[in-house]
């Protein structure tokens, strides 16, 4: 047998701190801006980033941090958050992001179980922190990121950022880590049972983060301004605070004002680009921009994910305000980024119907992503845009098990012949576009088939009258579920059951058509903005459906 051949190339390991080195050398000048949470605008560089990031790494290991311990934060969007993130991973502490939306009891579960040393908080978190700091001993101690004089009364051990940085000298080189260390840890939701820890690599970000910087992804060049809305706290930003500077991009990081107008305002005075959130956010900034009369003079292009984009939404932002929507699926077990929906060369030149049926899928996968669905016996399903099947994946920004809290990783692994099963429910179709249907626990069953409630609720939301719908599976006698559409109207609206039963007419097949409607003031939300369904079911559990009375139903 020869001897294998193998490659004589430089095995340089892929680090995270690497990024911010190429930023603050290549984009030195480039600006970070940050609205604080004081109420200013506060402005600095890469090159200014990097050292106070080494500061940080100083003051930590000062404190006796070693590599692999974590460090939470409670933060927004900010240039601390973003020190913390570099100054933490940089010399191989992991960087433990904290959603604070969360319950406090669930916090307190997340930092225990993540055992926490220190925890990096914005004031306007104190509340929090002075409700979680009893049930959290092993926090050695809380770190206001504030300078002494706004660092908040609290009854726990406190540090403060400002003084902590300050003393330090920056005179610091990075060291060279292990590329398959920890760098971030970040929980799920946790919507059924305790939230679980995706714990990611300085390889995989850093792959992720190249991924995610690919043209036809997010697409990041030095001549963008990137604005993240999706918060620090909330998997990685979905990678912007890695992808940004790898391309020596202008960041504006929106700090805690997430309403349309505080936006509207920073998109504009900062002239960005390119940004990136939830359905729930783009709905506030286009009904800000409607009320003013007024455009976007600089903003291309923005990614929208972690629920389903309603098509009505992509299609506003295009042919009202000319910004190019990316729809994008992902979740915190793939870093996030899985699919973005871009048109091929091939496809661009289809018609516009076809070309927007095909963008308002969640669409194809960055490379390095697989995808397939399986049926019920685990079998592949065709990529034939109808058959349905749990959306299994795999690839090097994919976990491979949930952090045990213990380093020991011996929970049993979740993964299926070596892929990560989503609990998402999609199909795939010819073009390779993913569409998600549903969450496993939430596709409705109906007579034995499934129903996809995610495309009940785009039809409602695309009636003028509707602010937000969410469609539920409600016990029949004989279908076993049939769809129930739980329906916010807009402001003074005045759509009925009838009139919106009637919108759905020609738009599904006659058994898809919901059972019943009823109106509500709100819709439940989870700590990361998705709708809450198991909570609705619960509410409407007893709820009979006009269609049970003599199984003669439409369906
Ligand atoms: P998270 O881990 O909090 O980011 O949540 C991930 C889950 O959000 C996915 O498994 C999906 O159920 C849902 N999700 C994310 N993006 C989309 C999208 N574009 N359309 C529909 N569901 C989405």
């Amino acid at each position: 047998m020869p001897m294998p051949l193998l490659g004589q190339m430089m095995d340089v390991p892929l680090n995270v701190s690497t990024l911010l080195v190429h930023a603050a050398r290549y984009a030195a000048d480039t600006e970070i801006v940050s609205r604080r949470i004081e109420g200013d605008i506060h402005r600095y560089t890469y090159r200014d980033c990097e050292r106070r990031a080494k500061q940080l790494a100083q003051a930590l290991m000062r404190l006796g941090v070693a590599q692999g311990e974590r460090i939470g934060t409670l933060a927004w969007n900010g240039y601390r958050h973003l020190e913390a993130y570099y100054g933490t991973t940089g010399f191989g502490a992991v960087c433990h992001t904290i959603n604070p939306r969360l319950f406090p009891e669930q916090i307190a579960y997340i930092v225990n179980h993540a055992d926490d040393r220190y925890i990096l908080f914005d004031t306007t978190f104190a509340p929090l922190v002075a409700k979680l700091a009893p049930s959290c001993p092993n926090v050695k101690a809380w770190i206001a990121l504030a300078d002494d004089a706004g660092i908040p009364a609290l009854d726990a051990p406190l540090l403060g950022y400002e003084a902590l940085v300050g003393a330090q000298d920056g005179d610091y080189e990075w060291p060279v880590l292990d590329e398959r260390l920890a760098s971030y840890l970040c929980y799920t939701s946790g919507t059924t049972g305790h939230p679980k820890g995706a714990l990611y690599s300085h390889r995989s970000v850093y792959l992720h983060a190249m991924g995610a910087a690919l043209p036809d992804a997010m697409g990041f060049s030095a001549h963008d301004s990137v604005l993240p809305v999706v918060p620090m706290f909330h998997v990685n930003a979905w990678g912007i605070p890695h992808g940004a500077p790898l391309a020596g991009s202008k960041l504006v990081l929106p700090g805690k004002d997430l309403d349309g107008k505080s936006l509207y305002e920073l998109m504009e005075a900062e002239r960005v680009t390119f940004s990136a959130g939830v359905p729930t956010v783009w709905m506030s900034l286009l009904a800000h921009v409607k009320s003013i009369g007024a455009t976007f003079s600089t903003l291309e292009r923005t990614v929208i994910g972690g629920s389903s984009c309603p098509p009505s939404m992509l299609e506003t932002f295009e042919d009202e305000y000319g910004v190019r929507v990316i729809h994008a699926w992902g979740m915190t077990e793939m870093s996030p980024l899985g699919t973005l929906a871009r048109l091929n060369w091939e496809q661009a030149q289809r018609p516009l119907e076809e070309r927007r049926r095909l963008l308002r899928k969640q669409g194809t996968v960055i490379c390095g992503v697989d995808m397939k669905i399986v049926g019920q016996d685990g079998r592949e399903l065709p990529r034939d845009g109808v058959a349905f099947g749990d959306l299994h994946v795999r690839g090097p920004w994919v976990i491979d098990r949930y952090f045990s809290g213990d380093e020991s990783g011996s929970d049993a692994s979740p993964l299926i012949d070596g892929w990560f099963p989503t609990g998402d429910v999609a199909t795939i179709d010819p073009d390779g576009f993913l569409q998600i249907t549903d969450r496993s626990k939430d596709v409705i069953k109906s007579g034995g088939e499934w129903i996809s409630s995610s495309e009940l609720e785009n039809i409602a939301v695309a009636h003028p009258d509707v602010a937000e719908a969410a469609c539920i599976a409600c016990r029949h006698p004989k279908w076993d579920e049939r769809p129930l559409l739980v329906v916010v109207r807009r402001p003074g609206a005045a759509v009925t059951r009838e009139t919106l039963l009637a919108f759905y007419e020609g738009k599904v097949a006659k058994w898809w058509m919901p059972d019943d409607v009823v109106f509500v003031d709100e819709l439940p939300h989870t700590a990361t903005g998705k709708l809450m369904k198991l909570k609705l079911r619960e509410r409407f559990r007893g709820h009979v459906l006009p269609t049970s009375g003599d199984g003669s139903e439409s369906a």
